[in-house]
């Protein structure tokens, strides 16, 4: 059996993603307790397919889990004092 590398892992789970959409396109739970397909709910496809979106997106997620974060505040003023200065006086 061949290892993913990270790009084909991804493409991979991004059809993955995509096919199980169109199967819940076809099984929608109603109120009635009737999926759309006809089966009682909790449709067994339906809880299938779902499953199996949910863990490939978790799986790209984890991929992808350290991103750039954007910068919220800009920095404070740069101080003539360095920080570790400044920390030892406030323990006097
Ligand atoms: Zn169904």
């Amino acid at each position: 059996m061949k290892a993913l590398n990270k790009d084909q892992f991804a493409a991979y789970a991004h059809e993955q993603i995509s096919a199980a959409e169109q199967i819940l396109g076809r099984h929608r739970p109603g109120r009635n307790g009737w999926c759309s397909c006809g089966k009682q709910v909790p449709c067994s496809v339906f809880e299938h397919a779902t499953a199996t979106r949910d863990g490939y997106r978790a799986k790209l997620a984890l991929l992808d889990a350290t991103v750039m974060l954007p910068v919220l505040a800009p920095p404070a003023e740069a101080s003539p004092v360095p920080l570790w200065r400044r920390l030892l006086r406030g323990r006097r």
